[in-house]
Formats: C-alpha cells, sequence, structure tokens
C-alpha cells in the first residue's frame, strides 16, 4: 500500500504548482496523472505576464533550451473579414508550448510522482480515501483537467454542461513551411466567427506553428475549423495539409453562478476541474495556477484537519477569483443579427480591437473592466 497525506489527480499546471507548495510545507504529497511527461496538451500555449510573476520564472532561464516566444503586437478581426494591427511598446503576452512547459513545473515541484497511471477507483476508507485499490490518501486535490475524476466525485454533471468546444494543432514546420508561413512570430492573429460564437487563432512560436478554434457550440465545429484553415491558407500561406491532425478538448469557463462544487470533505478541486477559465479569452493556465496555490494555503491552514467545513474558505476565495470574470462577450449574448453588427463593425474599429477585445478580454489590463 503506497501512502500519502495528500494526493494530487493530474500533473498539469495547477497540480503540480498546488503540489509544489505543499511539499515546500513538508506535506507529504503524491501527484499522479495518467500521461507519462512531458506529454502533449491541446492548448494554444498562450500565457500573460502575470503567469511568470506568480511562478516566479526567469523568463530567460526558462527560455533556455524551451520556446519562449514574447509577443507586442495582435491581429484581430473576422474569419474572412477585415482586420487591425494593435502594436504595443512592451511584451504583453508570451507563447510557450505546453509539452515543455507542464514538464518543466512538474520536475520544478519536486513532488512524489506516479506517472502513467490514472485514477480508475475512489473510495471511502478510515475517514480518509483508498485510490485504485491500492494508494492511501488523506486529501484529495483534484486537478484532472475538464473530465477529473475528482470532480465527477463531487457531483460535477460531466458531458452535461455548458462548455467551450476546441480543436487545436501545433507541429514544428520544416524550413519550406517556415518560407512560405507569412505569419509573424511576435504577432499572433485572432479571428471571431461571424456569429460570435467562437474564435480561431494562428500563432506562430519560433518554428512552431500552432493554429486552433473554440466555439461555445458544439455544432459543426469540424466545419468551423476546416472554414478556418481555408481561410487562414489564403491570407497568410498556411498550407491546409499542413494543419491536418487537430486534438479536440473541452473545458468550461469560470461562473458566477451555477458552477462546479469545488470543496467537499477530504477533496477540493483546482483548475479546469473547478471550471475556472476566462469566459471571454478561454485563459485557463493562469486561473489554475491561482487556484492551485489559493488551495495549498486552504489545505495548509486547515493544519491537517480535511472537513468540508475547514476547507471552505477555499471555496470562497475562488469566488472572489471568478469575480469579475462572469460576463461573456457581450454579442455572443445579444441576438444574432446584433451580434452580427457588433462583430462586422467594432472587431474592425483600432479602438475596440485595443481597448475591449485585447485590453478587457484577452489581456485584463483594462483598469476600468465591465
Ligand atoms: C484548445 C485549447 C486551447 C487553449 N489555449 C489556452 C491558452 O492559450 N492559454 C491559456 O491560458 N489557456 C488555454 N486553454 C485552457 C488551458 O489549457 C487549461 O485551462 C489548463 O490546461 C488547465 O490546467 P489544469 O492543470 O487544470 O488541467 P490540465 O492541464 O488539463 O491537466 C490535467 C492533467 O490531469 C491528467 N488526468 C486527467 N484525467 C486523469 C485521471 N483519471 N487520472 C490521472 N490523471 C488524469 C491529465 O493527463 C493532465 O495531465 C486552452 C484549452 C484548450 C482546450
Amino acid at each position: 500500500m503506497e501512502r500519502c497525506e495528500v494526493l494530487v489527480v493530474g500533473g498539469g499546471p495547477a497540480g503540480s504548482v498546488c503540489a509544489g507548495k505543499l511539499v515546500q510545507a513538508g506535506l507529504d504529497v503524491l501527484l499522479l496523472d495518467r500521461e507519462v511527461f512531458p506529454r502533449p496538451k491541446p492548448c494554444a500555449g498562450w500565457i500573460t505576464p502575470p503567469v511568470l510573476e506568480i511562478l516566479k520564472l526567469d523568463p530567460e532561464e526558462y527560455g533556455q533550451g524551451r520556446v519562449l516566444q514574447a509577443i507586442n503586437a495582435f491581429r484581430t478581426g473576422l474569419i474572412h473579414g477585415a482586420e487591425v494591427c494593435t502594436r504595443y511598446d512592451a511584451i504583453v503576452s508570451f507563447g510557450i508550448r505546453r509539452y515543455e512547459f507542464d514538464h518543466f513545473l512538474l520536475q520544478r515541484s519536486g513532488v512524489r510522482r506516479i506517472l502513467g497511471e490514472p485514477v480508475f477507483s475512489l473510495e471511502r476508507h478510515h475517514g480518509g480515501w483508498l485510490v485504485n485499490g491500492s494508494i492511501s490518501a488523506r486529501l484529495l486535490v483534484g486537478a484532472g483537467g475538464h473530465f477529473c475524476p475528482v470532480a465527477r466525485l463531487l457531483g460535477a454533471p460531466v458531458g452535461r454542461e455548458d462548455v467551450v468546444v476546441a480543436q487545436v494543432a501545433e507541429f514544428a514546420m520544416n524550413r519550406e513551411q517556415q518560407r512560405l508561413c507569412r505569419v509573424p512570430a511576435e504577432t499572433p492573429a485572432l479571428y471571431f466567427c461571424r456569429d460570435m460564437k467562437g474564435y480561431g487563432w494562428l500563432f506562430r512560436k519560433e518554428g512552431f506553428l500552432n493554429v486552433g478554434l473554440g466555439r461555445m457550440d458544439r455544432a459543426d465545429l469540424s466545419r468551423h475549423r476546416r472554414d478556418f484553415c481555408t481561410f487562414i491558407g489564403e491570407r497568410w500561406g498556411v498550407d491546409p495539409g499542413m494543419v491536418d491532425h487537430f486534438q479536440g478538448h473541452a473545458y468550461r469557463v469560470c461562473q458566477r453562478r451555477g458552477g462546479r462544487t469545488c470543496v467537499g470533505d477530504g477533496a477540493l478541486l483546482v483548475g479546469d476541474a473547478a471550471g475556472l477559465a476566462h469566459p471571454q479569452s478561454g485563459e485557463g493556465i493562469l486561473p489554475a495556477i491561482e487556484s492551485a496555490l489559493l488551495a495549498a494555503d486552504t489545505i495548509l491552514a486547515a493544519g491537517g484537519d480535511y472537513r468540508r467545513d475547514r476547507l471552505e474558505p477555499y471555496a470562497a476565495g475562488l469566488t472572489s477569483l471568478c469575480g469579475g470574470k462572469s460576463m461573456k462577450i457581450p454579442a455572443a449574448t445579444s441576438s444574432s443579427a446584433i451580434a452580427r453588427f457588433l462583430g462586422s463593425r467594432l472587431l474592425c474599429n483600432s479602438w475596440f480591437a485595443r481597448h475591449v477585445v485585447l485590453e478587457r478580454w484577452f489581456l485584463h489590463t483594462d483598469p476600468h473592466p465591465a
């Protein structure tokens, strides 16, 4: 029998950051992930500067032998429509590869781990948990992403929730592809669907290209994605054949009401398991890390008593973390005629692109958020 105080299920950013903080404080922590790291993860790999700040990551050091693409401009517009380029004097974002980033964070956490083993059973056992019939833990941290088994245990109606569905492909371009691809590396492009129910992105990170599309409805996702590929082929010289290998995934966005139950007796959820991605941009790495640190603080303050009421401060902390994030893209909540009007007129307006699309929805640097 393997024993630990805290079992962290999932080794993405949420799991490894939470585990790392608990290990540093001297707790006996075990992390379990069904994958062997480094592992691919469907993601655009866009992070905002607070991610590096909170993680105390030195860009120079992280960038040694890993992709860290500085970004100081964005192109925004409509698929098959007009677009604007917004430039900044400073670096406003970075591009990373999740294959490298998640592996780095997991190694840095120093946590004892079992990789390549999924959690398939969770049973109550002597006031704690028996996991997969062979691991005994007093507390479970559910960091297994949208389909996390701990989230199911706490009652998440997985498969019946409103989710963002997305498809993404990331690959290293060969010399010829790099020559033909006209996308500038420091300028990711975001193109909204005409119905404003999602957007596609085109993101060059050093020698890698990342292409994807996410939508708030599941209908015709592949058709929307194929149409987007045709569009970027015409506009940017990206050969549609290059982006053949799409992976799909789903996630929940942060909601003030109707979100998942994130705390139970001897269990709590962090990151995507808790459904914390930003509602407008889909940014999930930053909230995953913020929730992980909040969870670790709550666990340490609980002093070994992991009953629900001792873990409740975490739920309250999550509510303020989500505060102000629960606005939807205004156009997406309006009638389709208004949405089309706003989409076609405003997205290509340079003031709206800078101050609303980028600084309010994506970069969160707007001092007066809606
Ligand atoms: C297509 C797409 C693009 C995105 N682009 C961005 C972006 O550019 N920037 C951004 O900030 N966010 C982005 N997001 C959101 C972001 O990927 C997530 O919010 C983030 O990965 C959440 O981290 P996490 O640690 O909670 O979960 P994950 O990173 O999903 O990690 C969960 C881990 O749990 C493991 N696991 C799952 N089930 C089990 C099990 N049963 N047993 C054991 N282990 C298990 C998995 O193997 C995985 O390693 C994107 C999401 C998608 C789908």
